[in-house]
């Protein structure tokens, strides 16, 4: 985006204001507003760029989710999608509403939600925060299209088989010689001990790493030695926290920046690297699993101290392109196959124009898929 005064950021909670501030020459191609009065659907879908496909975007539900949000995320997937590649652009919907309701009113949400974007056929809803695979099965039934569905319907169970996390650990094995770092007996911490960071850590861990801290929204744990992973999942399998861990020792989930080890990685929520305490950050690569892990003035002092981060976007694709795979027919093993292929030669890009230019690696990667999504719009009469 070149004005940086059309970015789509935050707003005051719930508002979108003029829609007309977050147009760019890249999109949105297309914002909707859909309510249904029986089931009382409040939702928007903001599709924002589909020169290179139908556009593939999370659903996500939640009471306090925001238009202004709907665009920022939507913008997101359009460059997520084009810099791996896929033949898809980006786009997300939000139904503002409580995804802990009663199962019956969620399906009828969620089938109220499909029936009011039927005729938006340039969109592929995909799960997010709030939805899951069922919640994609209902859609898939309304309109005949939806991703990240159930298996039983040709879906690709990507959180169990861990297609984000085992993106990670690609990228994070590309970006190892770079930052002078032997993968056999690196140190890795997992901040967010869930979907994306369990499996991050298993694939770090054949790649020769070993886990030395995790944290979950009830603690952290550390062991310098290593971390028993299975002994973790099967803690969080049987409903506990990691503050349950037996014969560990234990800290303040906050106190997992200061851990020492060589690769860090949020895997739980935005902002987890910021001004505030970028400075106690003792790795020398960070992997972001969470969107925006990395907040940009901590992101300029990473790269000044010379730890290597890497995009988000870029690193944390493996389930997008698990979903696309999934629309297309393909298997777990064709999916996992595209998500090394396409994440190895992106970090590695990344990497290489970030070296040569000193830029940061998320200016590198933002150039590079805004330039994949105008080469696509190039292709195309109307965009
Ligand atoms: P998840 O719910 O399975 O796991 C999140 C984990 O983070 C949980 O264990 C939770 O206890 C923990 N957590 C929450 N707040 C925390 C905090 N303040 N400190 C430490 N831990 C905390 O979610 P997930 O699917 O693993 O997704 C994790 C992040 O990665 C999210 O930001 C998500 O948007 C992003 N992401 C996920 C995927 C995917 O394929 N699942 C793909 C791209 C990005």
């Amino acid at each position: 985006m070149d004005d940086p005064a059309a970015t789509p950021t935050s707003t005051a909670p719930g508002e979108v204001g003029d829609p007309f501030r977050f147009a760019d020459d890249l999109g949105p191609a297309k914002f909707v507003h859909v309510t249904e009065r029986t089931t009382g659907l409040r939702a928007v879908v903001v599709i924002d760029n589909v020169a290179a496909g139908p556009a593939i975007g999370g659903t996500r539900m939640a009471p306090d989710v925001t238009g202004a949000e709907c665009f920022a995320l939507a913008r997101a997937m359009t460059l997520k999608n084009a810099a791996a590649g896929l033949p898809h652009g980006g786009a997300k919907a939000a139904i503002r509403a409580d995804p802990r309701m009663d199962d019956a009113d969620k399906e009828r949400v969620v089938r109220a939600f499909a029936g009011a974007i039927a005729h938006l056929t340039e969109f592929i809803p995909g799960p997010d925060m709030g939805t899951d695979e069922q919640a994609m099965g209902w859609i898939r039934d309304e309109i005949g299209r939806a991703v990240g569905l159930p298996a039983e319907l040709g879906g690709i169970p990507l959180d169990e088989l861990g297609a984000t996390g085992f993106g990670l650990a690609v990228a994070v094995e590309v970006a190892s010689p770079r930052a002078d770092l032997d993968l056999d007996g690196a140190r890795v911490a997992v901040q967010g001990f869930g979907a994306v960071g369990v499996h991050a850590a298993r694939f770090l861990a054949e790649r020769g790493c070993r886990l030395v801290a995790a944290s979950d929204s009830t603690g952290g744990v550390v062991d310098a030695a290593g971390l028993d992973i299975d002994a973790l999942v099967a803690t969080k399998r049987s409903g506990r926290g990691l503050v349950d861990q037996p014969d560990v020792h234990h800290i303040d989930r906050d106190e997992l920046i200061g851990v020492d080890c060589d690769i860090w990685i949020p895997a739980a929520r935005p902002d987890a690297i910021r001004a505030d305490n970028v400075d106690r950050l003792r790795a020398r690569v960070v992997a972001q699993g969470a969107n925006i892990g990395v907040t940009r003035e901590a992101e300029e002092r990473l790269h000044a101290r010379g730890v290597v981060s890497l995009p988000d976007f870029i690193a944390n694709a493996g389930g997008v392109i698990c979903a696309a795979v999934e629309y297309g027919g393909g298997t777990p093993t064709q999916a996992f196959a595209t998500i090394e292929d396409r994440i190895r030669g992106n970090v590695a890009e990344v990497l290489e124009r970030a070296g040569s230019t000193g830029r940061l690696p998320v200016d590198e990667a933002n150039e590079m898929a805004e330039a994949r999504v105008r080469r696509a719009m190039s292709t195309r009469r109307w965009t």
